[in-house]
């Protein structure tokens, strides 16, 4: 049936069917947890069916220290296309029996990924769901990925994401030198990443890079790219390409995806935002906790004699509005990856009614935190407020670079929520996150464990200071974090 060299590129089997495969290595120990979140057992080899051939999940290395688990697609390319499954227009050329599809990453291994993994790309793991929102240390190797744009391509979409990418061009067939090398690259990547996120970037960039024969473009790929994509990829500086490609050129409907990832959201969900704003908003009220964080800030601006600050995920403009009346501040630059909160933010403050000497010390624009960006450099101050709650876990990581590595402002005020203060709300369940956004909630100790190693790190010295009212058991229901360099 077929054979696996592991460590090299997939090889024709002897018989009619060939294969594709991918490795997946955790060297988390213990790394055989790897199993839990797959949902498949180490120890088993299992085979499913698919609509063009047969999936077979099992594990080539389980120790502690390492384990690999292997996604072989067995394809019948000759039944492809008699069964015509792959579009009405096609047409039973001889093109379509002699091709490189079946040995290549292609559209249909991200139909696998979904079908055979699909609860470990949504993130969920019933016996580990802990492990499932950690980034790991994966190691992923693509036996052969298709890629019209070569090894520049491979890693203008993979390196953004924070993948160590190592290419191999594939020798046509080894036996035949002189046939020369093909469009197929061995792929390897490398990250610490979730393995939810690293599914997701697979699902959507294989297509991708499979740019010459696409079968499943259809309207409703509009939904499954941005439902699958729309985080990272609104911030990915190949986006345009990105969603091009895995439209299939199809203008239409790439306009539609785009103006959808840019403006954060179509109306509907902007109409969503808000309503989650407002819950939040309710639930903290009573004790005007918003009010009382701006105060904070504002006090520790300015302390540290900021003149120049940089409001980073900036919303609709709160901060951005009280910085404005504050003479010693001499300029605010207020970023967020959301258009649709920027356009708010230019409602709210009435830019284009203010008078130009206010209006010249204000600046907006979209960009995202988890991408090194020269603007962020030009301030004597950077504040995230309540922002690092609504950045992925496995981002933190990027977020911490792009601002204390690169941009590295003298002063950076960070504020989340203090968890351990939740059950103190009356109105929120029991286990709940205050935001619907946001991807975790600290304890004070988990936010002080981070920030302090991010100080060392960076050579700043950190404090932290609570904002709203204190709880003699649980602290105060925001935590803020001053670093100074
Ligand atoms: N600081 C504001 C808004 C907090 S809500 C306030 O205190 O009112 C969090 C904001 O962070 C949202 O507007 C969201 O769009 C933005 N955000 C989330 N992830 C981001 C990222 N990676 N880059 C830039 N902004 C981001």
């Amino acid at each position: 049936m077929w054979r696996v060299q592991l460590g090299g590129g997939a090889r024709r089997s002897e018989s009619r069917s060939d294969f594709m495969l991918l490795t997946i290595t955790s060297t988390h120990r213990p790394a055989t947890e790897l199993g839990y979140l797959l949902a498949k057992h180490p120890d088993k080899c299992q085979t499913f069916s698919l609509a063009y051939g047969e999936a077979h999940v099992f594990y080539p290395v389980v120790t502690e220290e390492r384990c690999t688990a292997a996604l072989l697609l067995d394809f019948d390319p000759v039944g492809l296309v008699r069964g015509r499954r792959w579009g009405q227009h096609s047409e039973g050329t001889l093109a379509h029996y002699v091709n490189d599809r079946p040995y290549t990453a292609s559209s249909f291994l991200s139909v696998a990924i979904a079908q055979v993994f699909g609860s470990a790309m949504k993130g969920v793991s019933k016996a580990r769901q802990a492990l499932a929102d950690t980034p790991l240390a994966l190691d992923v190797c693509l036996s052969a990925v298709p890629a019209r744009g070569g090894e520049r391509l491979l890693r203008g979409l993979f390196e953004p994401l924070g993948y160590r990418v190592d290419v191999q061009r594939i020798v046509l067939d080894e036996a035949f030198p002189e046939w020369g090398e093909g469009n197929c690259f061995e792929l390897r990547l490398r990250a610490d990443v979730r393995l939810a996120d690293l599914l997701t970037h697979l699902y959507v960039l294989i297509p991708v890079l499979d740019d010459q024969k696409h079968y499943w473009v259809g309207d409703d790929e509009v939904d499954k790219l941005l439902d699958k994509g729309a985080e990272w990829l609104s911030v990915h500086p190949m986006r345009e390409q990105i969603t091009l490609r895995y439209l299939r050129h199809r203008r239409g409907l790439f306009r539609d995806a785009l103006r959808r990832l840019m403006a954060g959201d179509d109306p509907v969900s902007e109409e969503r935002e808000a309503e989650k704003e407002q819950e939040e908003e309710a639930l903290e009220r009573p004790m005007s906790l918003n009010d009382q964080r701006l105060g904070a800030v504002l006090a520790v601006l300015r302390d540290a004699g900021a003149t120049r600050v940089l409001d980073l995920g900036c919303g609709e403009g709160k901060l951005v509005r009280v910085l404005l009346k504050e003479q010693s501040i001499a300029k605010v630059v207020g970023v967020d990856v959301s258009m649709g909160s920027l356009e708010r933010a230019r409602e709210r403050l009435k830019l284009d009614r203010m008078p130009e000497i206010r209006r010249n010390k204000v600046e907006l624009f979209q960009g995202s935190l988890t991408y090194r960006d020269n603007r962020f450099s030009d301030c004597d101050a950077a504040c995230a407020i309540e922002v690092i709650e609504h950045i992925d876990a496995s981002r933190l990581g990027a977020f911490e670079r792009v601002l204390f590595e690169f941009a590295t402002p003298p002063t950076v005020i960070l504020t989340t929520p203090n968890v351990e203060y939740n059950g103190r709300f009356q109105s929120l369940p029991a286990g709940r996150f205050r935001h619907r956004d946001h991807r975790f909630e600290w304890t004070r100790r988990e936010f002080q464990t981070w920030c302090t190693r991010i100080a060392e790190r960076h050579g700043y010295a950190v404090r932290f200071l609570p904002i709203g009212v204190e709880d003699a058991e649980v602290g105060a229901p925001t935590q803020m974090a001053v670093f100074q360099r």
